[in-house]
Parts: structure tokens; C-alpha cells; sequence
């Protein structure tokens, strides 16, 4: 039987988040190892499961007194849920959506959320989180592993159907225009972390720590009820923790420019996140942005489109917020953080670190 030390495993997915192997397989691997829990006689065990799912590593660990069965509807859930959103199986519901051709299609509810997230989201970001900028990103070769500069004309004919705004839902039909194609891989792990812990909650478990591809999501606090402690990729070295925070019940959720990217002959780098504004990675002055919030698929979506607001609108865009707080990274290496956060927060690197508040 394996025994764990959270905080290293934690740091590890973190620092390997969004490596990218091809398959889109997924491989299972479960241990549970017995732990006395705190609070009641009862024996809690832990149960974690390494998954490969959604093009990324997962890991779950979780203490509960049910037999390890919430670990196992939780991968299954991941299974289905990707399965539902993945832009690669022709059979997802958002394969179905970008091979409608302007006509209906009828989607699952767990896509209709999703896709009531992204245009909520949208909307309070004028537009940075767009759904439907996915042909650009195709163009890219950030959905292959064959990355390139498009040319101009190609970008600009791309840009044409790129509009998020114009997604109809009604109930659980989905209409997009002819020519658009969406794909939901800035928010889809924020729901799917948020389903896990929906499911362990349910089973009854009180202490949990999950890990996609280094979006962290908390149930709780620890067995030992202390604080789980998430550490935060440094964008300039990514080997390093910028920061760690001490959560719980939290998601933790970062969009970096150092996770998926290629370098040109000319040194220019070029990362996965694009800003429909020219087509372009996002370059609005930040290099990473982390939120942290009770609701995971809020905070992925949200990671996503204040990277691409830039460090001006994404500052605005908290102060008029009340859900999420902040970590910013800008490209001249500055911290900035939302006051929610100061007292969890601790600085491991040399970068100054200023505080933003609420007016
Ligand atoms: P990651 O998935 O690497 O953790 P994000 O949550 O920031 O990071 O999501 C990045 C993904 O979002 C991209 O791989 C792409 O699928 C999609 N995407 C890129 N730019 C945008 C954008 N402006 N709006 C919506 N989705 C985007
Ligand atoms: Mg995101």
C-alpha cells in the first residue's frame, strides 16, 4: 500500500499541468491507504486515483468510509463528461454543435451549462472568453501538436465567424452559425473538477483534494483539519512555486503562457490562448493569471478570460466581482493579488507583490 505527502503531489501536478501527451486514453491507477479520522471513531480511508483524461493528468485523493466507491463514480463521471465535451470525438455533444451547419442540435444539460458559463462569462469579460475562437486556435496548430504562425489571410477569413454572441440555446438545443466551431477547453475541467467534489461531498466525504492537469479543487480542509496547501507555478520558472496558498473548499485555477507553446526561428514565442482582437496569443501584459473561488467551473472560465483581458480590465473586472479573487502575473514580473487573499498567501519568489482592494 502507498502512503502519499499531499503537498509534493500536489506541487508536482502543478508543475506538470497542461504537458500534453497525445492520447486521449485514460488510464486508472487506485490506492487506499486507512487513516483515523479526526472527528469520529470511525476509520476514514484515503483513496486516489491517477487518471489521464481530457488530455491531461488528474489526480484524485479523497477520505472517505464508502469503499473507495465515490473515487470510481468519479472517474466515471470524468469519463462521461469528457466523452461529452471533448472536440475530438466526433461523437460529443460539441462535435454535434460544430457539425450542425446552422441547424439544432440537442445536447445533454451538463453541455448546457457549460455553454451558459461561457456566454455569462463572455459577456463580463466584453468578449475575451469566446468560445468560438476555436478555428483560430486550429490554425495555430495548438490542437495538433504541429504548431505554426497562420498567415494574415487566414486569420482574418477565421476571425469572420468568430462571435460567441451568436450561440443560440434553447433549452437543450444548441444552434451556431455555419462556419463557427467552438470548443469548451478553457472552462471544461472547472466542470468537471466541480463535478468530483459534488460527488464525494455526496458520498458523505468531508476531506478532498483533486488535481487536473494542476486546476486544484478542495473539499474541506485536510484529514488532520488543517489547511491544504496549493502552491502556484512560477510563469518565469515554471520548475518553481511562485506562492502558496492555504485553502478550503476551494478551486484553485491557473491560465499561463508558459503551459502550451512553440518558439519561432526568430525566438518569438507564441502560447494557447488567443485574443480574438487580432487573432494572436493574448499579450495584454500578464503572463499568468490564477482565481480562486468556491466554484471551479467559475474560476476556469474566468482564469481564461482575464488572461486575456490583460492586467488594466482584469483589475477592473475584480473590483466589480464578488465571486472569485486573484493572483496576476505581469510580464515585467510584478505580483498583483486581491486583498481576499493576502493572509493565505505567501510569496516563495522575488517578485514584489502589491495588493488590490475593492473601492
Ligand atoms: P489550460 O486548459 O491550459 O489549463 P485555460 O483554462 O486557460 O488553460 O484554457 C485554454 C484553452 O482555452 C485553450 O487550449 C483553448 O482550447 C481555449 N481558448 C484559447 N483562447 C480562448 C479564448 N479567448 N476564449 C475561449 N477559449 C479559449
Ligand atoms: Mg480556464
Amino acid at each position: 500500500m502507498k502512503k502519499y505527502v499531499i503537498l509534493p503531489l500536489i506541487l508536482a501536478f502543478l508543475l506538470t499541468g497542461c504537458s500534453q501527451p497525445e492520447t486521449t486514453a485514460s488510464s486508472v491507477t487506485q490506492s487506499h491507504t486507512p487513516v483515523q479520522s479526526a472527528d469520529t471513531s470511525k476509520e476514514a480511508e484515503q483513496y486516489s486515483a491517477d487518471i489521464f483524461a481530457m488530455d491531461t493528468y488528474m489526480n484524485l485523493k479523497v477520505w472517505s468510509t464508502d469503499d473507495g466507491e465515490c473515487i470510481q463514480q468519479a472517474t466515471e463521471r470524468i469519463q462521461e463528461l469528457e466523452n461529452l465535451f471533448s472536440v475530438t470525438n466526433p461523437e460529443s455533444d460539441i462535435s454535434r454543435i460544430n457539425a450542425g451547419n446552422g441547424k439544432p442540435v440537442t445536447v445533454s444539460d451538463d453541455t448546457v451549462k457549460l455553454l451558459q458559463k461561457a456566454i455569462q462569462i463572455g459577456n463580463d469579460s466584453n468578449g475575451a472568453l469566446d468560445v468560438s475562437v476555436y478555428p483560430v486556435l486550429k490554425a495555430w496548430g495548438f490542437t495538433t501538436d504541429s504548431m505554426q504562425v497562420p498567415d494574415d489571410t487566414t486569420i482574418s477569413e477565421l476571425l469572420q465567424y468568430v462571435d460567441y454572441t451568436q450561440i443560440q440555446l434553447d433549452g437543450n438545443q444548441v444552434t451556431i452559425p455555419e462556419n463557427m466551431m467552438i470548443d469548451m477547453g478553457a472552462l471544461a475541467k472547472g466542470y468537471t473538477s466541480n463535478e468530483v467534489i459534488r460527488i464525494f461531498r455526496e458520498s458523505g466525504a468531508t476531506s478532498a483534494i483533486i488535481s487536473l492537469g494542476g486546476n486544484v479543487q478542495a473539499l474541506g480542509q485536510k484529514q488532520d483539519g488543517s489547511l491544504w496547501k496549493v502552491g502556484v507555478v512560477n510563469p518565469f520558472i515554471p520548475e518553481e512555486n511562485m506562492c502558496v496558498l492555504e485553502i478550503e473548499n476551494k478551486a484553485v485555477i491557473t491560465s499561463g503562457n508558459y503551459e502550451r507553446f512553440f518558439t519561432d526561428d526568430e525566438g518569438n514565442v507564441y502560447w494557447h490562448i488567443i485574443d480574438k482582437n487580432d487573432g494572436f496569443p493574448a499579450d495584454n501584459g500578464l503572463v499568468s493569471v490564477t482565481i480562486i473561488g468556491e466554484d471551479g467551473l467559475n474560476c476556469d472560465a474566468l482564469s481564461t478570460a482575464l488572461f486575456v483581458e490583460g492586467t488594466e480590465n482584469a483589475i477592473s473586472h475584480w473590483k466589480k466581482s464578488n465571486d472569485f479573487e486573484m493572483i496576476l502575473v505581469t510580464d515585467d514580473s510584478r505580483i498583483i493579488i486581491s486583498d481576499g487573499i493576502q493572509d493565505t498567501f505567501t510569496n516563495k519568489s522575488s517578485m514584489p507583490v502589491e495588493v488590490i482592494k475593492h473601492e
